[in-house]
């Protein structure tokens, strides 16, 4: 029987859903661990890492970059986006790695059966999901990748992130962006917009500049429906939220700890309970 220790690591911590996913499938599976949320300081990273008591963790905001120089290793995934959230031990090294490009890329396979091969995307917001989307549409050979975010620095260290991408465009205002709405094939929201405001990113006559056949994606999940997704949808378009993507990156976690997981519908649906 394989046991364990697990956690999610961020400060500070708000309610989480990863303790309820990852404890219903050790549930599931029959495997004896349990999986925690802890809220850690800064000055507690180290000797948390030093510790190796935990067979594997999550990493949250604001750790994703800050716990690189503590772990062991990183992959090469992590190391191109720059990011960490997920860890596992492995002979006594914690490897680090990053399941939220791989999540968004999942998302798009189960819920809309494509990638992002040949699409122009327009990307609002150059964060730390923002630079693990880019790395997802950058691997999938997108044809542009247009990025738009209102801090400047930003925006200017995911360009250099990817500088080895030509596909790679910022644009510098929202104005900017408007001779290229006709021809974007998707828009995807990975700025905090619409989240607890009530507002939309984009309005509706930017949103009804865009192709019939663009999908408009909001990587948040609460609420369901932001404003965004809420105009594009009565546009017609087809519209997708951010659980997925939650459900994506932490069964590919499951899939790095034990090499199986939940299925994508029963952790989706989890996550749905749990909001
Ligand atoms: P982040 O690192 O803070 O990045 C958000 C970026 O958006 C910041 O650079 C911010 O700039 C920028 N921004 C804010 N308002 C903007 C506007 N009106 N126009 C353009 N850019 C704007 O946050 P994050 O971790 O990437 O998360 C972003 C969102 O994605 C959050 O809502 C989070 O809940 C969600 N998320 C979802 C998942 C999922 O699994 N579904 C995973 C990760 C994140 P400033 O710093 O100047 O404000």
């Amino acid at each position: 029987m394989v046991t364990g220790k697990y956690a999610l690591i961020g400060y500070p911590l708000g309610y989480s859903l990863s303790p309820a996913l990852h404890n219903n499938f050790f549930e599931k599976e029959n495997i004896s661990a349990a999986y925690e949320a802890k809220a850690l300081l800064e000055t507690e990273i180290e000797s948390f890492v030093k510790a190796k008591e935990y067979t594997g963790f999550n990493v949250t905001i604001p750790y994703k970059e800050t716990i690189i120089p503590y772990l062991d290793r990183i992959t090469s995934t992590a190391h191109e986006i720059g990011a960490v959230n997920t860890v596992k031990l492995v002979d006594n090294a914690y490897i680090g790695d990053n399941t939220d490009a791989g999540g968004f890329g999942l998302m798009l396979k189960e819920d809309l059966g494509i990638n992002m091969q040949g699409m122009r995307v327009l990307l609002l917001g150059a964060g730390g999901a923002a630079k693990a989307i880019s790395y997802r549409a950058l691997k999938d050979e997108c044809r542009e990748l247009l990025v738009f975010d209102t801090s400047l620095d930003k925006t200017e260290s995911l360009l250099a992130r990817y500088s080895s991408y030509k596909q790679i465009k910022a644009l510098n205002s929202l104005q900017s962006i408007t001779p290229f709405y006709p021809q974007i094939d998707m828009v995807i929201n990975a700025t905090p917009v619409g989240m607890k405001d009530n507002s939309s990113i984009l309005n509706s006559e930017e949103i009804n500049l865009l192709p019939k056949t663009a999908y408009v994606i909001d990587i948040i999940y609460s609420p369901l429906e932001t404003p965004l997704l809420k105009i594009a949808r009565e546009f017609g378009l087809k519209t997708l939220n951010g659980v997925g993507m939650l459900a994506g990156q932490g069964i590919l976690g499951e899939k790095l700890w034990f090499n199986k997981s939940l299925s994508y519908q029963e952790a989706k649906a989890i996550i749905s309970h749990g909001l």
